[in-house]
């Protein structure tokens, strides 16, 4: 039912029945300059809110699987990227609905959706309008993830970044770090595919959603509802790999680089030479010599915008292109 009102679009009434009081999972720990703005939006609304502060790794998990086990029909996260991939673990495989409160530095996965990110009050109306999107949920390992994932490099680089080092420089930390990363040499890998394609490489990075860092679009073709998974593979490591990320954004897609093979597909296994780190949705989950990517059973249900048109790309273009043609038109038909 849900599924036919989603897509109806034009409808204005909720999908969901609103709860008294939205179960809210934040982390006060989390480094961000919006701190004190998303505790004053939280106090302001207290009332709709049944507020869960998490004190260490993995209890937003904990939280969140707890909520859907009773049966809650919208869980939200207020928070970072970090806390959301904790809340999209607890809430994998169950039907509890997703709600955003974009909190972070990032927010990639919000901005993918179409979810304001630079306003709590905007996107706490996206919840109460109630409107269901469905997406697909892969996994690396058995650990589900709901934008990107990265195998190397990148997952290297958040290895090496200390918390310490994030709180006091901030996106700088991870900077220093990568030049540390750079120095080294590369680990050897093949992404074999289900369906029989088979590529080498140095670094591989996974999209379910297009957004990778934020605002770049490094899987271009992404489509985070058509059960595929976006793959790029690197073909040479150090500063060519990082100079050919950003000619190729500047470009118009990381593909168009001769050192990045950029693919679709449906599951596939890494497998390296020796044990490399593994990131999802930005967090670091370990070192394997093998990992296998795939769709986890059942897909996520979150509370977003309709469609790609009201994504973030698309209000960017119409801020840019619309506003000031619009001003003219609209003192001309006040003089009428
Ligand atoms: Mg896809």
């Amino acid at each position: 039912m849900n599924r036919v009102a989603a897509r109806g679009g034009m409808r204005e009434e909720s999908d969901v029945p609103t709860p008294r009081r939205y179960p809210l999972i934040f982390n006060p720990k989390a480094r961000s300059q919006k701190g004190g703005r998303v505790l004053r939006f939280l106090m302001d609304h207290a009332n709709r809110f049944a507020m869960y502060a998490t004190n260490h790794a993995g209890e937003a998990r904990e939280l969140a699987a707890r909520f859907a086990a009773q049966g809650e029909s919208v869980v939200i996260a207020a928070g970072g990227d970090g806390t959301l991939n904790e809340v999209v673990r607890g809430l994998a495989g169950t039907p509890t609905i997703l709600g955003v409160l974009p909190a972070g530095t990032m927010n990639v996965f919000a901005r993918e959706m179409g979810i304001p990110f630079d306003s709590l009050e905007r996107a706490f109306a996206v919840i109460e309008r109630g409107h269901i999107r469905e997406v697909d949920l892969f996994e690396a390992n058995g650990w589900p993830f709901v934008q990107m994932a990265g195998v190397g490099f990148d997952a290297q680089v958040i290895e090496e970044t200390s918390w310490e080092a994030k709180k006091m420089l901030g996106p700088l930390a991870y900077l220093l770090a990568a030049v540390k990363v750079l120095g080294e040499r590369p680990p050897v890998m093949e992404v074999i595919c289900d369906d029989g394609r088979r590529e080498e490489g140095v670094a591989m990075l996974a999209g379910n959603g297009s957004l990778y860092g934020g605002q770049f679009k490094f899987f271009r073709n992404a489509d985070n509802s058509d059960s595929m998974i976006d793959v790029l593979v690197y073909k040479e490591a150090g500063y060519k790999l990082v100079l050919d990320s950003l000619r190729g954004l500047a470009l118009g897609g990381i593909d168009l680089m001769q050192s990045v093979s950029y693919f679709q597909t449906e599951a596939f296994t890494v497998r390296a030479a020796r044990d490399v780190p593994v990131e999802v949705d930005g967090e670091w989950i370990g070192r394997f010599n093998e990992i296998r990517f795939q769709e986890t059973s059942s897909r996520l249900r979150v509370l977003a915008p309709d469609g790609p048109l009201a994504g973030s790309f698309a209000e960017t273009m119409k801020s840019l292109l619309s506003w000031p043609r619009r001003q003219p038109e609209l003192q001309a038909t006040r003089s009428l």
